[in-house]
């Protein structure tokens, strides 16, 4: 019983009306590699934001990685850095909270300014569209800021 697997756009999700195909690339190899391009269907009116997505996500593979890997070393050194800052008679708590909530709001805003997908073909399957997809990761990210920020928050209390 199996049905005949209709294209849909890579954007949308979307199977109306005619779709035609753009060549981005799929699956990027997190930290490096060469990104391997395919051609996926998508409407017409989709397809430069499709492409222009999955291309930044790709140009931007090795920055992200950076990020991600770098924030729990920089979560780590808070803990000395706070001892480090505050200084004789100085709140080390209130400093080391207060520099991992800046670093987590931080980090959401990045990820709401550059909410990225490697495996763009893979996401759109799952969640229905990269757009959706795009939607869900700034979602994320926002809340990560709103954590991040109620964690600066008890710095403060
Ligand atoms: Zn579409």
């Amino acid at each position: 019983m199996s049905e005949p697997r209709k294209e849909k756009c890579i954007w949308c999700a979307g199977d109306d009306g005619a779709l035609t195909t753009v060549e981005v690339p799929v699956d990027t190899e997190i930290p490096a590699g060469e990104p391997r391009l395919e051609e996926v269907a998508v409407h017409p009116r989709h397809r430069s934001e499709a492409r222009d997505y999955c291309f930044e996500a790709a140009r931007y593979v090795k920055r992200d990685f950076f990020i991600v890997i770098g924030m729990p070393v920089l979560v780590a050194a808070a803990i000395p850095l706070g001892q480090l800052l505050a200084g004789p008679g100085g709140s080390e708590r209130a400093w080391s909270i207060g520099i991992i909530g800046s670093l987590l709001a931080l980090n959401g805003a990045y990820v709401i300014r550059f909410p990225h997908a490697y495996t763009p073909r893979r996401m759109s399957l799952l969640i229905g569209g990269l757009k959706r997809g795009r939607q869900i990761v700034r979602l994320g990210g926002v809340a990560g800021t709103l954590f991040g920020l109620a964690v600066l928050a008890l710095a403060f209390a």
